[in-house]
């Protein structure tokens, strides 16, 4: 999946770490499957508070009235027994009320009554596991048990005891093939669903668990004779419990049922779009990853049970329908209905099911033995040919890399009118938002760009999730670290013109930002919860991912990572692995005996990354690694990094062939030079995912040889030291003057990256000092930016450019220079909206200059209301976009609580926006506050929507709070996520944005007064 935020907010670390099998056994114990000691299940009733007594030996008066409820107990429950680490929680989390800090209560009658009978509980336990098997507290069990069920379970819907305990699936029985029929009515918006399991029974057991959500079953049989099933809402799954063990073997559940289509974006959902005529078209379409096919079918809904697929969908016949496989056959049906019956898929996971029922027209062309279509509704038609040509360019490139060719007969590219994420990977149909895969005549390089990312990025996912997939979603970032990463690389090498490297170069120090807070989390991270799978979707999994694998590949020597690639899609084909598979096919290429599984280790295991700092000596080079951390307090971290430490000095430092490579694994070594050299500059290119800081010389060298000329070093590292130096700053390593000094060399700098680097830097200090109404400082910042990129910014054209890289250039100057009202920008920006805009318009905005004019042309009410009216009636979604952040941006404090409402109800303006719309108007400072208040009040609408946890969740947190620099906001900030309880206050991008406010204030604190700040 391709998540689509402007600023795509990473943070999230839900305290609640969960393996059920590593910890606290004798908590663990109690919850395992089918334990062989003999109680009769009529003994043993759940009941939550005196489970939750046994288990962590809680007084009753520990638990608060709205926790009598048995399902949010059960779920607590569960919730202790995951937990192994609640010192380590936020104080916001709701389950850390189960913990008391401060002196001991004296004990109440109550108390004592309840004492006793956890003694004489516990005594009887303990005679019990004294007597059973070792077997029974292990994670699969015993091998058979011949018991009745003994141990604590959840109640079900019904009434009656649910026969299992754990959000994860028993291994016992595996499915092999669905057959499944779907009627979805785009009239009453429901559908009616059946779906035939071939299972197999692994281990012999009394009971099938599967998934299943939101949905009314009607009918179950198994091997044709019908089965009672039970329903455990809070973990989405039902069971079917059996009298006698069923044997290992094949067997068959049918099970029928209706449900809704949904209104959010996942499962088997409703989209709408109004065509060109005014008419209000309806479709309907899934997005299942991560955890939303069991809203559309009930499944064994986790990545590790692949099986195969036949699927049939009923529909009227204005509509087509499409899924993963080409159509094999279509039926009249007496009612006049058609029913579409699509081909066996290939074995595959659940998160990869898609189907669609919809009015699309589409184009095709053949890639080898493949047909590529791209589908859109019919007003579209006209943009989709650029994607189809990339489409089939990208599926040749990557069958040849590959050495694999894609599997299916056919690709189908969909854009999707209300559609969340950027796009997904669905096996053979791939969904995208319309404007990650439609180009209109208008669209520029950089909306091409966008679009063939998305592409690339879908595609690769073809081989790297959907071929080969990881075994759980702890390791999502091989799905998407390669995905990500492979984007990059297919693209420089398929479109060289698109200038993807400093876009690439851009998202690694973005994810730098992000793995630099304390709430960030290893790559490979331990997830239970749908929540915290939600957020694994985030800034760690795709960018650092890919990061690290960049950095993986320029250790290697040529070819090798390729090679080591194909070997493990080879090997793993079809099947689920874990990072360590990966490194051991990489290490068996490696022709320098790397231990690549050593080395990467260190970097998927630990959070962060490291900093190294360089202290030379003439010839002499003290390396020394340490855990950066914007935050560093308190920090006894003694994380070691394996660094593949590239570096390069005045006689040679643009070409591959200059670098220089010293293995730093503990935490000080010397580097000896073979020579004299004036100046060293380390992590060639920004390759490596880490941070140098040089001591006070070799800053000086850098900075003396950039004022010199800074053709010394490529742009890359250019770029790359304004971005590490800020860093430094930040974390309170370097002083701002040093900043300022480096700083000094960038009004000889004429390069895209590092130019673009520094106004951002620049921007964020500039926006933070304006929303604290520091605007004395503020307007000193603003003549910085002035003196250092005006004349840059007065040299830009504002007429049509084709090259990518001086389009993102002048787009950020413009940009900036209107948004601080420098030099003319805006009477320009003004000019050509009007005149283009004109009836009798003879010219057309630059595409990359659609949204600095729009802003521009926004902040007047006839302005405004042109661009509304634009919104309203554009085709072309890039321009729609643009069109709509311009109106976001407006200073008009009812026009931002209009279009705040507008964005979330999704009437004028698709709630999919809403995460940008947030993110625009929270930059401005007449609506940052407004924008705070409405999340505020709206959490449950939001939530309603947006997963929590998901990434447009982390988005949206971030974007409302990560200007706040004062206490009085850290507070109310603190205050309201710990009143979301379960609607969020134990998300990781909750300890992000707290984190976020603290820095902000501590930068402030140390800054605001500074000599360095005040002469800027
Ligand atoms: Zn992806």
């Amino acid at each position: 999946m391709e998540s689509f935020e402007s600023e795509r907010a990473p943070l999230p670390r839900n305290m609640i770490e969960n393996s059920m099998f590593e910890e606290e056994p004798d908590v663990v114990d109690l919850a395992k499957e089918s334990p062989s000691y003999p109680i009769d299940s009529d003994d043993v009733v759940y009941e939550p508070r005196s489970s939750r007594l046994l288990v962590r030996g809680l007084g009753e008066n520990d638990l608060d009235e709205d926790e009598e409820d048995y399902e949010s107990s059960a779920r607590l429950l569960g919730m202790s027994f995951m937990n192994r680490s609640s010192s380590q929680r936020s104080a916001a989390s709701s389950y850390t009320r189960q913990q008391h800090s401060g002196s001991c209560p004296k004990p109440s009658a109550k108390t004592m009554v309840v004492g006793v009978l956890i003694l004489v509980v516990v005594a009887s336990l303990f005679m019990v596991i004294y007597f059973v098997p070792g077997c029974t507290f292990t994670r699969k069990g015993c091998p058979k048990t011949n018991s009745t069920m003994d141990s604590i379970y959840p109640i079900s819907t019904s009434g009656e005891l649910f026969p299992w305990t754990e959000l994860r699936l028993p291994p016992s029985v595996h499915p092999v093939h669905y057959n499944i029929s779907l009627y979805p009515n785009l009239t009453s918006m429901t559908f009616q669903g059946s779906v035939s399991i071939l299972v197999e029974v692994l281990y012999e057991t009394k009971n099938i668990v599967l998934h299943s959500s939101d949905m009314n079953i009607t009918k179950a049989t198994f091997e044709n004779k019908e089965v009672h099933v039970l329903e455990y809402k809070p973990w989405q799954q039902i069971a079917i419990k059996f009298p006698e063990d069923l044997k290992k073997g094949p067997y068959v559940l049918n099970i029928n049922y209706v449900a809704n289509l949904s209104d959010s974006y996942d499962g088997f959902y409703n989209s709408s779009y109004v065509d060109t005529n005014g008419t209000k078209r309806v479709l309907a379409a899934t997005q299942f990853e991560p955890l939303a096919a069991r809203k559309a079918f009930p499944c064994f809904d986790e990545p590790a049970f692949k099986s195969t697929f036949t699927i049939k969908m009923t529909r009227e016949r204005k509509y087509i329908s499409l899924s993963n496989m080409p159509k094999v056959n279509t039926t009249d049906l007496k009612n006049g209905l058609q029913e579409d019956e699509f081909e066996e898929s290939v074995k595959m996971s659940t998160y990869l099911v898609a189907f669609i029922v919809a009015e699309f027209i589409s184009v095709s062309n053949n890639v080898s033995k493949t047909k590529v279509s791209v589908y859109a509704v019919p007003d579209k038609k006209d943009q989709i040919q650029y994607s189809l040509d990339t489409a089939c360019k990208l599926l040749k490139f990557y069958n040849m890399f590959f050495e694999n060719d894609y599997p299916l007969s056919k690709l189908d590219l969909v854009a999707i009118p209300d559609f969340l994420a950027g796009a997904m990977e669905n096996w053979g149909l791939i969904t995208f938002r319309e404007t990650t895969l439609l180009v209109g005549s208008n669209s520029s390089s950089i909306d091409k760009q966008l679009v063939t990312s998305v592409i690339a990025h879908e595609l690769a996912h073809q081989w790297f999730g959907n071929l080969v997939t990881m075994r759980w979603w702890n390791d999502l970032w091989l799905n998407e670290g390669f995905a990500t990463y492979m984007q990059y690389m297919s693209i420089e090498t398929v479109f060289a013109d698109l200038d993807i490297d400093t876009e690439f170069l851009n998202v690694r120090f973005k994810a730098l930002g992000k793995d630099a807070l304390n709430s960030s989390h290893p790559v490979s991270t331990v997830v239970s919860t749908p929540e915290q799978v939600e957020e694994m979707f985030d800034s760690v999994s795709y960018e650092k991912g890919a990061s690290i694998l960049l950095m993986l590949n320029a250790t290697l020597k040529d070819g090798e990572f390729q090679k080591g690639v194909i070997e493990y899609l080879q090997k793993y084909n079809l099947s689920n692995t874990e990072s360590e598979d990966l490194w051991n096919s990489l290490s068996q290429v490696s022709g320098q005996n790397l231990n690549v599984s050593e080395m990467m280790n260190t970097w998927t295991v630990h959070k962060g990354f490291p900093l190294v700092t360089v202290k030379r000596k003439d010839t002499q080079v003290t390396l020394t690694q340490e855990h950066f951390l914007l935050n560093a307090e308190n920090c006894t971290d003694n994380s070691l990094w394996h660094i593949p430490l590239t570096y390069v000095n005045d006689s040679c430092s643009l070409l591959s062939s200059c670098k220089q490579v010293f293995h730093l694994k503990d935490k000080t070594a010397t580097l000896t030079l073979p020579g004299h050299v004036k100046w060293l500059k380390f992590n060639f290119r920004s390759e490596g995912f880490y941070i140098v800081d040089y001591d006070e010389q070799g800053w000086r060298d850098l900075i003396d040889a950039l004022k010199g000329n800074v053709s010394v070093l490529s742009s890359k590292d250019r770029a790359a030291l304004i971005n590490n130096i800020f860093a430094l700053s930040r974390s309170d390593k370097v002083s701002f003057r040093q900043v300022l000094n480096l700083m000094d060399y960038i009004k000889n700098e004429t390069e895209t990256a590092p130019l673009t680097e520094a106004l951002l830097q620049l921007g964020q200090i500039y926006r933070l000092l304006d929303k604290r109404s520091e605007l004395t400082l503020a307007s000193r910042m603003m003549s910085y930016i002035n003196d250092h990129f005006g004349s840059l910014m007065a040299n830009q054209s504002w007429d049509l450019e084709t090259s990518v890289s001086k389009m993102t250039l002048r787009s950020a100057l413009l940009e900036m220079a209107c948004s601080l009202d420098i030099n003319d920008c805006r009477t320009q920006a003004k000019n050509l909206f009007d005149q283009c805009l004109a009836p009798n318009k003879t010219c057309q905005i630059p595409s990359d200059l659609m949204r600095t004019v729009f802003k521009v042309a926004a902040q007047t009410d006839e302005g405004w209301r042109k661009l509304l009216d634009m919104y309203k009636h554009s085709i072309n979604d890039p321009e729609k976009r643009k069109t709509l952040e311009a109106l976001a941006s407006t200073q008009d404090v009812r026009k931002i609580i209009w279009i705040l409402q507008k964005s979330l109800d999704g009437s004028e303006i698709q709630t999919q926006e809403f995460p940008l719309v947030i993110n625009t108007v929270c930059k401005n400072f007449a609506g940052y506050l407004y924008a705070w208040d409405f999340v505020k009040e709206n959490w449950d609408k939001i939530t309603q929507k947006f997963p929590v946890g998901s990434f447009a969740i982390q988005s949206i947190i971030m974007s409302a709070t990560s200007q706040f620099s004062t206490k009085t906001h850290l507070i109310e900030a603190q205050n309201f996520f710990s009143s979301l309880g379960t609607k969020g206050s134990q998300m990781r991008i909750v300890q992000e944005a707290i984190e976020t406010i603290k820095l902000n204030m501590r930068w402030m604190d140390n800054n605001l007064n500074a000599p360095e700040l005040v002469v800027v």
